[in-house]
């Protein structure tokens, strides 16, 4: 077996560099919990990105991907297989709309709501050149198409020529955004709460207010909550907190259970209708496999309260951490088990604490330089709670 050292150095020789991950190699996972090589354990507060919200190898997840696995995997779309109707079945019942097109990563479930959006303008306003409204320091997916309208100047150098048909609008701001509508505008898509910008929380009733304006001029309001869904932030689905629906909803990360990459695009038939046979597909999109572990990671979710825990939990978390005394708290912000903890910038950037959190037995990850991201899997108590915050009071208390 090789050590840390002799792990990292082999992915240095033999992989892409387009990571900077903290220097820990993970062999196991339980529930919250991670082992590196070395044995020592620690608590998993990224969850990967919110795809772990039922925690690492959750038993009844396993056991239906062990069961699956043992009658057939993969069939593509040229067959219809036995599990894909009943996931999608559930899945439209715990998000309200009436058809769902199944998909694998989050970026491929982005692209599929562009295209429908455009494809929707097309067949019903006749447009060929509609724009879609997007919003600053959004965070989407990274193919070409999406970075195309990014505002992170990193995830674009390089990359052009990009795909036209994009505006952005500043998030949270609604006057900015009805200050891009014109004939051609023929959608808007944003996320709830922006994750990978560092948790931003929009103002109170924002969602409200570009529902309204969706309306006022016919245009879809397509949302993106691959991080923010399925309980994350004390909801099943972050629009449910401004009691409104979007028109299309972007859904993968912890739909997977944590074991498999599941997405989703979902609308009602106004909008899915456009597609037909042969006009966008995927290979593995829908797969028995992942449709069987999407199943059984939809139902666990009511089975064991877990939005409930994400909402009672997240503010007692939220509210221990707003008893830290230290200077270099800028904010704490959040909903659910989705909260940031930005640092002033002159107490440095968040690497180095969460350098300091992994050796404390915390395993969190910086994001935009200056926000700690606690989004531990819904799965965890509350005095597993208390153990990691007295961790992380020593470290930001230092
Ligand atoms: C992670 C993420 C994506 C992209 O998902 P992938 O599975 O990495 O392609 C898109 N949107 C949001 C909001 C995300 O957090």
């Amino acid at each position: 077996m090789r050590s840390t050292r002799q792990e990292i150095a082999l992915v240095d020789e033999v992989s892409a560099a387009n990571y900077k991950p903290l220097p820990v190699v993970l062999s196991h996972g339980e529930g919250i919990w991670v082992t590196d090589l070395e044995g020592k354990r620690y608590i998993d507060m990224l969850a990967s990105y919110s795809s772990l919200n039922h925690g690492h190898r959750h038993p009844k997840i396993i056991k239906a991907l062990k069961d699956q696995a043992d009658r057939i995997t993969i069939t593509s779309r040229a067959f219809h297989n036995d599990q894909m109707g009943e996931c999608l079945q559930k899945l439209c019942a715990v998000s309200g709309f009436k058809k769902s097109l199944p998909m694998n990563t989050g970026a491929e479930a982005v692209e599929t709501a562009v295209k429908a959006a455009r494809k929707w303008a097309y067949l019903k306003k006749g447009l060929l050149d509609g724009e879609i409204i997007c919003c600053s320091d959004n965070f989407h997916g990274r193919t070409v198409t999406i970075i195309s309208f990014s505002s992170e100047p990193q995830y674009r150098e390089g990359f052009g020529p990009f795909t036209p048909g994009f505006k952005l609008a500043k998030y949270g701001d609604i006057k900015s955004m009805e200050a891009l509508v014109t004939d051609k505008t023929i959608a808007v898509m944003l996320e709830p709460i922006q994750g990978e910008a560092g948790v931003i929380v929009p103002p109170a009733g924002y969602l409200k207010a570009v529902r309204e304006l969706c309306d006022k001029y016919k245009i879809l309001m397509i949302l993106d909550e691959i991080q923010t869904g399925f309980g994350r932030t004390g909801k099943m689905f972050a629009f449910e907190h401004e009691g409104i629906r979007p028109d299309v909803l972007v859904v993968g990360k912890a739909l997977g259970g944590g074991v498999y990459p599941v997405s989703a695009m979902l609308s009602d038939e106004d909008v899915m209708d456009v597609f037909r046979p042969g006009d966008h597909g995927s290979t593995f999109g829908g797969n028995p496999l992942g449709a069987a572990v999407a199943s059984r990671a939809l139902d666990v979710f009511a089975e064991e309260n877990l939005v409930e825990k994400s909402r009672e939990l997240g503010e007692y978390f939220m509210g221990l951490l707003r008893t830290i005394k230290s200077p270099a708290i800028k904010e704490i912000r959040g909903k659910g088990l989705m909260i940031g903890l930005e640092i002033k910038p002159e107490y440095g950037v968040a690497r180095p604490y969460c350098e300091k959190l992994m050796e404390a037995g915390l395993l969190c990850k910086e994001t935009h330089a200056q926000t700690i991201r606690f989004t531990p899997p819904l799965v965890i108590t509350k005095d597993e709670i208390d153990w990691a915050f007295e961790k992380i009071r020593k470290v930001i208390e230092g």
